[in-house]
């Protein structure tokens, strides 16, 4: 079985965890969701008042994003608890984190202190998780178009790689050859179990972009023959997750890929396949501060339907993105101007397309909170309006929310947008050359207080003009 290095810079994990190893908030009440809802609420005032007073946002400074160190530490711990509780003691477990969720190498240090790994997808991704002090052997490369340069690599530093498609198996192939690897090397399947509501993140569909698809005619007997031929074949990989699926379906996908992995084994007459990547996913509730579902939940249905799965016999990756960093970040947006037009109100905001893409391209899919806090931070209080929450770009969709009742949003107010810490503000799209905005973790500051520590500054408008060409201004004009 696979050996994971366990140890990791800053804490010794083979020893009892802070939760004692009792599964702590596994066995959740609606109490303690409440709980956890006003916690983190309380938390995100407490934050935003502050980050007005110390100067962080304001008239100069309009836009900023906030990241909750203590809820991000409870995700993880939640993680680790739950899937604790459910498999055998002594089974290899690596919660990967899935980088492209948060791509801040501060967030990857705090989650990899906190014995998380990381699931990277491309060249730049690795090089944040090596930045942020990762080892390799608690890093696992995932992307659908790795180039063998980028296989080279993987296999020289020991990252485990799963293969997406028969030509990609081919090319490990030809570096297998040349050098033992010391990769743990899998395959990705896709088990085409279905597609959640959102299309464009529904891995699992008959026609998905992603893995072997595993119904296709000939393709689990092909599937099957590739491990038999290929002992140094240990892992079989498949993520059939995100936003939109239904917890059951991620389930059956997982359930179909414990199922192939079982046929190869008794096929090959041994445990060659050693270790089950079962991808991550786990929806976010965008509606309201409760943190469901909550991984407790997940691995108690993957334990009901999938037991063979935690018996000790599978070392396990996980591979969670959002879910494990969606509630703790906020945007928070100075309202520039106050309007209204044709009868409707209309806040005009410095938070839109640049930070939030996917809620204003697809605001169905994507909806997000808007809290509404007064010029010195605090909470503003009804009665509601019917408003726009408008961003700063020059186009007429650049709506965070549409026609959203809440407190009116007064110039020099925030507005803040809740669950953004995934996929989000550090998503940058540059869209009219808007600045990418700093980026502040915050916690307790001993004293009552909330201390703030930068995660990323601010983009210059010189940086800007530099990743704009401004070293080639003439290169066009004298060239031709
Ligand atoms: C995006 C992705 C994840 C993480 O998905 P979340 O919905 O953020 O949990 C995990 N594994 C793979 C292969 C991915 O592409």
């Amino acid at each position: 079985m696979a050996a994971y290095d366990t140890g990791t810079a800053d804490r010794d994990t083979t020893g009892d965890r802070p939760d004692g190893g009792t599964g702590a908030g596994i066995d959740r009440g609606p109490d303690k969701d409440t709980e956890e809802a006003a916690d983190g609420a309380a938390r995100r005032h407490d934050a935003v008042r502050a980050a007005v007073e110390q100067g962080l946002v304001g008239p100069d400074t309009p836009l900023v994003g906030l990241l909750d160190i203590a809820g991000i530490r409870a995700s993880a711990a939640a993680l680790r608890a739950a899937f604790d509780a459910v498999t055998a003691p002594g089974t290899p477990v690596l919660h990967a984190f899935a980088v492209k969720a948060t791509p801040l190498v501060p967030v990857l240090r705090l989650l990899h202190q906190e014995d998380i790994g990381m699931e990277v997808a491309s060249p730049g991704e690795l090089a944040l998780a090596r930045a942020a002090g990762v080892p390799p052997a608690r890093t696992v490369l995932d992307s659908p178009a790795k180039t063998p340069a980028e296989l080279r690599e993987a296999l020289g530093l020991g990252i485990a790689v799963n293969a997406d498609n028969p030509q990609e198996l081919a090319r490990l192939d030809g570096l297998v050859r040349s050098a033992t690897p010391l990769s743990p090397l899998g395959l990705r399947v896709n088990p085409q179990v279905g597609g959640g509501s959102i299309g464009a993140l529904s891995t699992a569909t008959a026609t998905s972009k992603f893995g072997v698809a595993l119904r296709d005619e000939g393709a689990r007997e092909w599937v099957v023959r590739a491990y038999l031929d290929r002992p140094w074949l240990t892992r079989l990989h498949t993520h059939s997750g995100s936003q939109g699926m239904p917890l059951e379906l991620m389930a059956r996908g997982v359930a179909e890929a414990y199922g192939l992995a079982e046929e190869v084994n008794e096929r090959a007459g041994r445990r060659q396949i050693d270790t089950l990547d079962i991808g991550g996913g786990l929806p976010v509730n965008f509606g309201s501060d409760a943190h469901t579902p909550a991984y407790g939940e997940y691995a108690r249905l993957l334990a009901a339907t999938v037991p063979g799965l935690f018996d000790g016999r599978y070392g396990l990756v996980t591979e969670f993105g959002r879910s494990l960093l969606a509630k703790h970040g906020i945007v928070l947006a100075r309202v520039e101007y106050a309007k209204s037009a044709g009868g409707r109100a209309i806040a005009v905001t410095h938070a839109g397309v640049q930070v939030a893409a996917r809620t204003v391209y697809a605001p169905r899919s994507w909806p997000l909170r808007v809290a509404a806090y007064d010029a010195e931070g605090r909470p503003k209080a009804g009665p509601d309006v019917v408003q726009d929450v408008a961003g700063p770009a020059c186009f007429a969709g650049d709506l965070l929310a549409e026609g959203r009742s809440m407190p009116p949003l007064d110039q020099g107010d925030y507005a803040a947008a809740l669950d953004t810490g995934a996929y989000y503000f550090a998503h940058h799209y540059g869209y009219n050359s808007l600045a990418r905005p700093a980026v502040h973790g915050f916690g307790p500051d001993g004293a009552g207080g909330v201390h703030f520590a930068v995660v990323r500054t601010a983009q210059t408008l010189d940086e800007i003009v530099a990743e704009s060409g401004g070293a080639h201004a003439e290169s066009l004009t004298g060239a031709f």
